[in-house]
């Protein structure tokens, strides 16, 4: 008898992770590696956060909490949903998880029944359609086309429903294409939605505050206030706050929902750590200076890359609104052989081969649901991009 549960075997283990754990084990050997395939912030967490966190362990706040979490964090999050988006939430209407990853996690596990679908636009964050399969449900991976800004269209929603569709998953700005919708984009999209009542939506905003130029992030519950009783609005400090390891997500949503979500989370988890609530009070309430400063460096840092990488043949990379990724296209480069004789069949060996001969990590879109592409983090420092950037159109001058 097999030791491990059938529906394992509908996962896979994440492959940014694998990537990211391969460069780090070639650098212990010595290789001289760049990384470009980490989803997290090169950005320390801001010393005010920290210094909240210090004062709550001092101050004793090491116990349990409510498994939804703080009622001085779920308020600092409904006042967030008011003051960025205009949305009302209550309280019992806001969760606290370890993480979006468990928001979304316990969303789906919570509300799944085998066979529903759940439509997912791609390129998309490559945990999507693993949770939903381990929530017995069935992915419904929607290819979104570059000339449409890796952007999902209304009849491409349209036709992707069905009456066993429960979900739509939006991810705006996006990981990996950095695309973010606009306020008429959305509304087209919730134009089709509010045609069919039965289907849920999901928006994974964690990526909010990091859009560039002058583009106004919003969201579908707020576009649309007819879609709020069925849209679940996630979010969380990972990015924004440069808090990856705190292990703070959080969401608004009809009580029903948040009901359910609590429910399932007071027989895993629990709440997640009390001190990352204590100072997660602080990043949400505190001084927001911090966002400006940070998403100055990444959109300096997305106009040199865009533009380093259109310099190497067989390239062509989109300039996203948001996010800290591009998603360049290698059709360009696919049935060449690399100078030491790689043959680039695909994007994975396109990216194999970059690794082995340049240094550089990246990782390959399918990992995302979209081969022919891959995707480049510019959460690394300039110096460091600037000499990845070299290497890659290197790498593409190369191949014959
Ligand atoms: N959603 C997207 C699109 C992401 O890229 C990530 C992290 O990479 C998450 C959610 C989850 O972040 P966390 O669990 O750290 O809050």
């Amino acid at each position: 008898m097999s030791l491990t549960a059938e529906r394992l075997d509908r996962v896979s283990p994440s492959q940014t992770i694998a990537i990211s754990s391969k460069a780090r084990a070639l650098k212990a050997a010595g290789r001289d590696i760049i990384s470009l395939s980490a989803g997290e912030p090169d950005f320390d967490t801001p010393v005010n956060i920290k210094a909240a966190a210090i004062r709550a362990i001092e101050a004793g706040e090491t116990k349990y909490t409510d498994v939804a979490g703080t009622l001085a964090l779920r308020q600092a999050v409904a006042a967030k949903f008011k003051r960025d988006s205009n949305l009302d939430y209550t309280p019992s209407e806001v969760m606290i998880s370890t993480g979006g990853k468990q928001v979304i996690f316990n969303a789906m596990v919570a509300t799944l029944n085998a066979g529903d679908e759940v439509i997912i636009p791609s390129p998309c964050w490559v945990s999507y359609p693993d949770i939903v399969a381990l929530a017995d449900g069935a992915p419904v991976i929607v290819p979104c086309s570059q000339n449409s800004g890796f952007k999902l269209r209304p009849e491409d929603l349209e036709a992707a429903i069905t009456p066993k569709t429960k979900w739509l998953m939006l991810n705006s700005p996006s990981n990996p294409s950095g695309a973010a919708y606009t306020a008429a984009e959305l509304r087209a999209l919730a134009e089709v939605l509010l045609r069919h009542p039965h289907v849920w939506v999901m928006t994974d905003d964690i990526y909010e505050k990091l859009v560039y130029d002058d583009f106004e992030f919003t969201t579908i519950a707020q576009v649309e206030p007819g879609l709020k009783a069925r849209t679940l609005t996630v979010n969380g400090c990972s990015k924004a706050y440069a808090m990856t390891g705190w292990r703070i997500g959080f969401c608004g949503g009809p009580a029903s929902l948040i009901k359910a979500m609590d429910k399932l989370q007071s027989q895993s988890t629990s709440n997640t750590s009390s001190i990352s609530q204590a100072a997660a009070v602080e990043a949400l309430n505190g001084p927001q200076e911090f966002l400006r400063e940070m998403t100055a460096v990444y959109r300096e840092r997305r106009d040199l890359v865009v533009s380093m990488l259109n310099t190497a043949p067989g390239i062509n990379c989109h300039k996203p609104e948001g996010a800290f990724y591009v998603f360049p296209a290698i059709h360009g480069c696919i049935g060449k052989t690399s100078r030491s004789g790689i043959a680039i069949t695909d994007d994975e060996s396109f990216v194999t081969a970059l690794l082995d001969e340049e240094g550089v990590a990246a990782v390959h879109g399918s990992a995302f649901m979209y081969p022919g592409h891959f995707r480049v983090s510019y959460a690394t420092d300039t110096e460091s991009l600037r000499k990845a950037c070299e290497r890659i159109k290197h790498f593409c001058d190369g191949l014959k």
